[in-house]
């Protein structure tokens, strides 16, 4: 699959069962649909529904120079803001996926994380998927 951003080849990552694509390139990374919503609460984060159904309910986000085109149906992107400070994503309208610009995942993670109850143990994890899926791989 190709980057959305920088149309590298990207790489697959698998992270206790759920795969992603990275670009080692930007650091942007592509979750299938649901994907995301599997990891969420495999670290345990209480976060809001990312089901691509979910996301495509918010409103647009219309300042993006540059839309992005989904690497599996090269439809243009939905852009949405989620979290608070918001973090823009781009999802895809024939919910195939969402795609996380380099540092906005781990942004909107860290985010989450600090919300729980356990802000520690979910930090914790949520560090080891980021340590896992992205340091050895720069
Ligand atoms: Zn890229
Ligand atoms: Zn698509």
């Amino acid at each position: 699959m190709l980057c959305p951003v920088c149309h590298k080849v990207m790489i697959i990552v698998e992270h206790h069962r759920i795969e992603l694509d990275y670009c080692t390139q930007c650091g942007g990374v592509w979750f299938d649909a649901s994907e995301l919503d599997l990891f969420i609460n495999a670290c345990g984060l209480p976060g809001p529904d990312f089901s691509p159904e979910t996301l495509l309910r918010k409103p647009e986000v219309k300042e993006t120079p540059h839309p992005r085109k989904c690497p599996l149906c090269r439809q243009k992107l939905r852009d949405v803001a989620i979290g608070e400070p918001a973090v823009i994503v781009d999802v895809c309208r024939r919910r195939q996926g969402i795609w996380f610009d380099g540092g906005e995942i781990q942004q909107l993670l860290t985010q989450m994380a600090a919300r729980t109850a356990s802000p520690e143990d979910a930090s914790k994890k949520v560090l080891e998927f980021l340590g896992d899926t992205f340091k050895a791989r720069k």
